[in-house]
């Protein structure tokens, strides 16, 4: 099957053997699945979830009872008070964007302990000019780098915190960056620290691609909002649109008045049929993010071989579905991506090009022959074509398609003749 896909021999035997060698890293993953998907089971029988659920509501949405029970679910699952998960929140950004924006007065300052946040957010909260940020707004904002080892910079935090300072932005996976990504406790230290300095701050974490990763979530460890995609993690590969945050009631609910209207909040915002998708979505979500993670976990044990720098490294422990892979040069991040491309169930037959996307600096090529448009929980990669030429992979609903997707792009760049070697 591998030939007739046009994987050679040799990349397919490679692929094997890298495989096999990780089947202990596999079955622990597989734990974490597992206690994850007791978690959603949990949750979804203690709000007896029914089939009256999958109903739909039209217009206002008023008395959705579907779209109520899936807030209470997701309250449950992140063991917060309240949570809005809504197809009105469009993506990720618009989610985050609305946490800050719902929250935050003039005159208050957002504060990013952990450096730059999300290329995306840059236009938000105003880093970089642009109509409608929270800039305009008068919402000032600080960051603090990381330290040269990419700890914490705790003097740097204390030194930063000061009167205005309202909300706490901190991001959990790396993003577009070569940092590493955050651990649960390592985000529980950090919003301990600045909770011991100022503790009516809101901590609020961009969980985007970490959900289901470990057994606990940001907001076990104090986090008073978390907030993500549906089109990443949490929505399993099922659901078409949508965004959620979790977190203190007080802090949903300024979310909810200021996605719908004033005086209006949750009550309102019609489920035009997602419903269904979203509690299945966020029922396989465990188990699709295990896949994800097997693949990320498969590209950088095959790449790092060969001599392209891996964050995570191949040994490493994960705590996001991201994998980013350093080819040092534009044309191998286009053949990667290429393959990506040419291993998915749909559209493989397009070959990617980059292009100067909104909201992101340089050009990015993109890759992803998706069930739905952008979905990153999908098998899909994107590379910003600028120095390291790192490309930055995630997803797989299923380990076999993650893995057939990953010897593909190993089998574009010989191709192409640019693996080490060849020449
Ligand atoms: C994807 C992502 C976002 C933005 O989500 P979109 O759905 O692309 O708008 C924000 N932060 C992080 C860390 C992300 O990975």
């Amino acid at each position: 099957m591998y030939q007739s896909l046009g994987i050679d021999e040799d990349i397919y035997r490679l692929g094997e053997t890298t495989a096999a060698a990780l089947a202990d890293r596999f079955a622990e993953i597989d734990r974490t699945a597992e206690i994850c998907q007791m978690k959603v089971i949990a949750a979804m029988q203690k709000n007896r979830v029914s089939t009256e659920c999958f109903e739909t509501s039209t217009g206002y949405g008023y008395n959705d009872l579907g779209r109520d029970t899936l807030e209470a679910v997701y309250a449950d699952v992140f063991h917060t008070e309240s949570a809005l998960v809504r197809a009105q929140i469009t993506c990720g950004t618009h989610a985050l964007s609305l946490a800050m924006a719902a929250n935050l007065r003039p005159g208050d300052e957002i504060l990013s302990p952990v450096g730059k946040p999300y290329d995306t957010l840059e236009q938000v909260i105003g880093i970089v000019p642009a109509p409608g940020s929270l800039r305009e707004f008068g919402i000032t904002y600080r960051q603090v780098e990381l330290l040269p080892d990419n700890s914490f910079d705790f003097d740097g935090i204390k030194a930063a915190i000061n009167e205005h300072t309202k909300l706490i932005e901190i991001q959990r996976s790396k993003g577009y960056l070569t940092r590493p990504t955050f651990s649960v406790a390592q985000i529980g230290e950090l919003i301990a620290f600045i909770k011991g300095i100022k503790p009516d701050v809101i901590c609020m974490v961009d969980n985007c691609y970490g959900e289901f990763v470990e057994t606990i979530e940001p907001s076990d460890v104090g986090a008073d909002l978390v907030v993500g995609s549906l089109i990443k993690n949490p929505g399993g590969g099922l659901a078409p649109i949508g965004g959620y945050i979790a977190g203190k009631s007080e802090y949903v609910e300024q979310c909810a008045y200021r996605l719908t209207s004033p005086g209006l909040g949750r009550e309102v915002g019609a489920s035009l049929g997602v419903s269904r998708s979203f509690y299945q979505g966020l029922f396989l979500a465990p188990t699709v993010v295990a896949s994800a993670l097997k693949g990320a976990i498969f590209a950088a044990n095959l790449y790092e071989p060969l001599g392209f720098p891996c964050v995570p490294n191949a040994t490493e422990e994960r705590h996001d579905i991201i994998q980013a892979v350093t080819l040092g040069s534009p044309e191998r991040v286009v053949a990667f991506c290429k393959g990506i491309q040419a291993g998915s169930p749909v559209d493989s037959y397009v070959v990617p090009e980059p292009w100067a996307m909104p909201g992101y600096h340089s050009e990015v090529i993109m890759a992803a022959g998706a069930f739905y448009q952008g979905s990153s929980i999908e098998l899909s990669a994107d590379g910003p074509i600028e120095p390291p030429y790192a490309v930055y992979f995630q997803g797989g609903l299923t380990w076999a398609h993650a893995k057939f997707g990953i010897l593909m792009s190993l089998q574009k760049l010989k191709d192409a003749g640019l693996l080490p070697g060849q020449a």
